[in-house]
């Protein structure tokens, strides 16, 4: 058979190349002058696979059908490990809520090794929660079904809405109970527990740089660096052995600002919010990683975060996440700047210009791509000068002011005509829109008279700014309807597939992760999964509030 699991060739490019921990024990330590630890999956009872994502099997050029064959469970729990793969966890440090956390490491994660696709690329097939590794903690290194949902759901709506994502091959219950203290009260429970394979280039995150230059082990942090640069960023033509050169040091890391920014503006442009944007959380890849207490923004609230442990601070609150993903490459350039300092020869070039042409380079690139992805979302060519950017502007600050669903909101304002609005009234102007408010006597903010007639005044103005962009409202709506999606993994409907799964029943699991794959097409017959969230989901745990406890 082709297609199957013994068929995927790999080419363990990170524990072939680079310096691994000698102690081969699964015990918990402070690892020095290495990068990772080689390690085993803890077997688990009684392996069945929830769901795969045939695009991702299809990628690593699995058969869809692999997921029949009792082996796929096996190897997706990690009760079998393929000769050819060579099992480790990473280490690596990282910021925590802006403070130095010190050594992190995959606690739970344990990368299988690297496949060879057929155009020659990589992919690292990794298990979130396959049992205690080195950098485990005080933790059990597992994960419970409803993160694991999360995770499978949200990595694969992310990469169908064109955000750069690691993926999610498979779904499997192992059989096991995992405790945990949802509500962090003193109440563990036993949960489900469950493993998601996670497929990515590489899941190395600034934390990998971080952790050796904090101890200025600077050959380690080099290794990392070079490996990286070489295996990862082909494009920037380094020599393929000695000294990578300061030039290319420094492009290196200016990708990596932009590639963060590109990243960070889709975050915004959908209304997705991270919720644990620490260091050991970004990957060098400019990839969405680590989705844990993540959460969709449904009514427009800037300061939102989805995570209880960042209630007080709000740290990664939605609108803050521009700015944090900033700070963060600021670590990265520390952690960096020791390895490309000995190279500088000219003192206007020093490590730390270069550096900061980097974090320049992040600037410039979130605030144009924000602008062409607010002129996209508003169905106009572009956005430029004043009036445009007060349009703007007056648009964030009105879907503030009463409870307005961003996605829905978006989506609708494609059905409001430009070409009539002169020759309508207040009321028909604005009806296309009325559903993207939140009604009810739960709504802190509803839509008073007032704000109504704001509303009517703004979209007279942006219909007189569509009609001078000369579009028709066909030709806008066909291409607002490609930028403003209409299904978005809403935090109630996670939460839905998580009921239904918890039940042994994967139907809506399923029904999501298909009318996932089309988030910007109509379809018809799942109109309930583009609902605006119900009031029974406004306080109900995992809806609007979620825990790193997971
Ligand atoms: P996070 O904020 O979820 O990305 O996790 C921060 C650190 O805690 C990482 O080193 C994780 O590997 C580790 N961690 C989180 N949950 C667990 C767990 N259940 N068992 C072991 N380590 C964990
Ligand atoms: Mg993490």
């Amino acid at each position: 058979m082709t297609g199957a699991l013994n068929d995927l060739t790999f080419d363990n490019r990170f524990t072939r190349e680079l310096p691994a921990d000698p102690d081969t024990s699964n015990t918990r330590r402070q690892v020095q002058g290495a990068l990772y630890s080689r390690v085993h999956p803890t077997p688990v009872a009684d392996p069945q696979v929830l769901a795969i994502a045939d695009e991702v099997a299809a990628d690593l050029g699995l058969d869809p059908s692999v997921v029949d064959d009792p082996q796929f469970a096996q190897v997706m729990a990690g009760n079998e490990v393929l000769d050819a793969m060579d099992p480790f966890a990473m280490v690596y440090g990282g910021h925590q809520f802006g403070n130095w956390a010190g050594q992190l490491g995959d606690g739970r994660a344990i990368a299988l090794g690297e496949v060879l696709t057929e155009d020659g690329g990589h992919r690292t097939l990794q298990l979130k929660g396959p049992g205690p590794t080195p950098y485990s903690r005080t933790a059990d290194g597992r994960a419970v079904l409803r993160s694991s949902v999360r995770e499978f759901l949200c990595s694969e709506a992310m990469h169908h809405l064109g955000v750069p994502t690691t993926r999610a091959l498979s779904l499997v219950t192992t059989g096991d109970q995992v405790v945990r203290d949802m509500f962090y009260d003193g109440n563990p429970a036993p949960e489900t527990g469950a493993i998601v394979c996670r497929v990515a280039p590489s899941f190395v995150r600034f934390g990998n740089f971080q952790l050796p230059a904090s101890r200025g082990d600077n050959d380690t942090l080099q290794k990392l660096v070079d490996f990286t640069i070489r295996n990862d960023f082909p494009e920037l033509g380094a020599p393929t052995e000695g000294q990578i050169p300061l030039d290319v040091l420094a492009a290196w890391f200016t990708e990596v600002a932009r590639r963060t920014a590109v990243m960070i503006i889709d975050w915004m442009r959908f209304g997705f919010v991270h919720g644990v944007m620490n260091t050991d959380n970004l990957s060098i890849l400019g990839l969405t990683i680590d989705y844990g207490p993540y959460g969709w923004l449904e009514d427009f609230d800037p300061g939102w975060t989805p995570n209880t442990t960042d209630a007080t601070n709000r740290r990664y609150r939605y609108g803050n996440q521009p700015q944090i993903a900033y700070w963060n490459l600021g670590q990265l350039a520390n952690a960096i700047h020791p390895i490309m300092e000995p190279l500088a020869t000219d003192p206007e070039k020093n490590a730390a210009a270069l550096l900061t042409e980097g974090m320049d380079m992040y600037a410039q690139t979130f605030e144009t791509g924000w602008n062409d992805a607010m002129a996209a979302k508003l169905g106009l060519r572009e956005l430029s000068g004043d009036a445009d950017q007060e349009l703007s502007a007056d648009l964030l600050s009105l879907l503030t002011r009463a409870e307005t669903d961003m996605t829905v909101f978006y989506r609708k304002l494609a059905d409001v005509s430009a070409e009539t609005e002169a020759s309508l009234s207040d009321q028909d102007l604005v009806a296309p829109i009325l559903d993207a408010f939140y009604e009810g006597p739960e709504v802190r903010y509803p839509l008073t008279d007032e704000i109504r007639a704001d509303w009517v005044a703004w979209l007279r103005r942006w219909a007189v700014r569509v009609r001078a962009d000369g579009r028709s409202d066909a030709d806008r709506k066909i291409r607002m309807d490609a930028v403003n999606p209409k299904f978005v993994l809403r935090n109630y409907l996670a939460q839905l597939a998580i009921d239904a799964a918890d039940k042994d029943d994967p139907s809506v699991l399923h029904d999501l992760l298909d009318t996932l794959r089309r988030p910007f097409d109509e379809q018809p017959d799942r109109e309930d999964f583009a609902a605006k969230r119900p009031d029974w989901a406004r306080v109900r745990p995992g809806c609007s509030m979620l825990s790193c406890s997971s």
